[in-house]
């Protein structure tokens, strides 16, 4: 069978989906029903009327994430609609539930007009501990997300933009030592200006790139001032990053650059451009299921190291948001924070970064097929079922919420640890 077939099947088996709900306390009994519901619960109603934050004592909310699409940039499968997203959604409860023991709520929204999204999520910050949006097609995703941010008092987290962003960036942070170049000193070219390649440029900023080293190019090329003055269909977003050189394609700015980064089509790049990049390049090819140019077809493209990555689960070094997502949310639902910031992101893929150049345990060899991993070229970011990402990532997140300002609960760092371990 294909998978697409195994893949109805799985879905299907009684009861149809992925999901389901389950109650947390006793009730078994006539007295743990009246605690549950009426008359008993009206007790924890008052003492959250009276205290809101008493919300994160009485309910759910603390361990409850809402992950929330309109479906319109569903996986490379476009624009499908709401309905058509929740298997999507679901599975992306799996994934939080499974990596960090996060429950979720999958709402799937049937509305295309920011303004009308924007209203529906704010509504819903009494239910959740943090949102999830997922899917949401660019540019409409910035407004959404950069409203949302600003008027709720929970972490809204768009991880079609930062997921990318942080696991990519902890794999430049580690090319970047082991190329031996400085990150403020790269240049760096992007293929793609679409939602994850923005803010992965904006990322790669807070990870000490200069802003003039980076040239972005989308499905016209090189996106340049005389473009931006001559075409109004170019972004706010594109703008941010057009640059005062010459109209060209993707391969005039990949000569001499030390970074490529793609989040745009597979195929597109060639060995010729890999050969025009400067010593020891880095190429980080995310495009799905493709990537711009392959594994081993890049690295055969010249003598020196080719550092390269790709969505691809079958290649070395593979950029998946699972290795984020889940672990991010715990850190911040943990110490209650009011949003995810610049220094909790950054403060992720440094922790993952440092991880990635620990030894490896067996187990976790063992479940990539033996294959020795050790830190280098073909192994520059953990594994997402390494179990210590959750004891790495989680606390380093939660803490740059407290030294931030963003947390609404002291952890002690040394509990902390044990309490994810149990
Ligand atoms: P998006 O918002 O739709 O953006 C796609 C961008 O690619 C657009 O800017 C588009 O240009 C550009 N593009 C299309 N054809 C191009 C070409 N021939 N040359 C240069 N640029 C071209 O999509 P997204 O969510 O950012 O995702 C982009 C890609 O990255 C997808 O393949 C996605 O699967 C992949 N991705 C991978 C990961 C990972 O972890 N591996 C994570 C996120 C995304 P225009 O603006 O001119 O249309
Ligand atoms: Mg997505």
């Amino acid at each position: 069978m294909g998978i697409e077939e195994d893949s109805l099947e799985y879905h299907q088996q009684d009861p149809p989906g992925k999901i389901e709900m389950s109650t947390t306390k006793s009730t078994s009994t006539q007295h743990d029903l009246s605690l549950a519901y009426s008359p008993g619960v009206a007790a924890p109603c008052e003492a959250i009327a009276a205290a809101t934050d008493e919300s994160y004592s009485y309910t759910a909310k603390g361990n409850l994430v809402g992950v929330v699409s309109n479906g319109s940039a569903v996986l490379g499968l476009g624009d499908i609609g709401a309905q058509a997203s929740k298997p999507v959604m679901e599975g992306k409860g799996v994934l939080f539930k499974r990596f960090a023991d996060i429950d979720v709520f999958d709402i799937e929204l049937d509305q295309t007009k920011s303004e009308d999204i924007i209203k529906s999520v704010q509504a819903m910050e009494p239910t959740f501990g943090g949102i999830n949006l997922e899917d949401i097609s660019s540019p409409k995703c910035f407004e959404i997300e950069e409203r949302l941010r600003e008027s709720m008092d929970i972490p809204v987290f768009h991880d079609d933009q930062h997921g990318t962003a942080i696991i990519s960036g902890a794999a430049l942070l580690n090319a970047a030592a082991l190329v031996e170049k400085d990150i403020s000193d790269m240049r760096i070219v992007f293929s793609g200006a679409g939602a994850s390649a923005i803010a992965t440029a904006r990322f790669y900023i807070s990870l000490g790139a200069k802003k003039e080293n980076i040239v972005m190019c989308d499905s016209s090329g090189i996106i340049t001032r005389a473009r931006v003055d001559h075409d109004d269909s170019l972004n706010e977003f594109k703008e941010e990053f057009a640059r005062d050189v010459p109209d060209g394609e993707l391969a005039d700015a990949m000569k001499g650059t030390d970074v490529f980064v793609g989040l745009s089509v597979g195929g597109i790049v060639s060995q010729a451009m890999v050969r025009s990049m400067a010593d020891d390049p880095i190429i980080f090819a995310m495009a799905n299921p493709d990537p711009e140019i392959g594994y081993e077809e890049a690295k055969a493209a010249r003598d020196d190291t080719v550092i390269m990555a790709t969505g691809r689960s079958d290649d070395p070094n593979q950029v998946n948001n699972v290795l984020g997502f889940p672990f991010i949310f715990r850190g911040a639902l943990d110490v209650r924070a009011t949003e995810i910031n610049e220094e909790m992101k950054v403060a992720a893929a440094e922790s993952l970064a440092k991880l990635a150049r620990r030894d490896v345990p067996d187990a976790v060899v063992k479940a990539y097929g033996d294959r020795p991993l050790q830190f280098g070229p073909e192994y520059l970011i953990p594994k997402p079922v390494d179990p210590r990402v959750l004891f790495e990532v989680a606390p380093a997140v939660a803490r740059a919420a407290e030294t931030s300002g963003v947390a609404r609960r002291h952890l002690d760092s040394n509990t902390y640890v044990e309490e994810l371990e149990a």
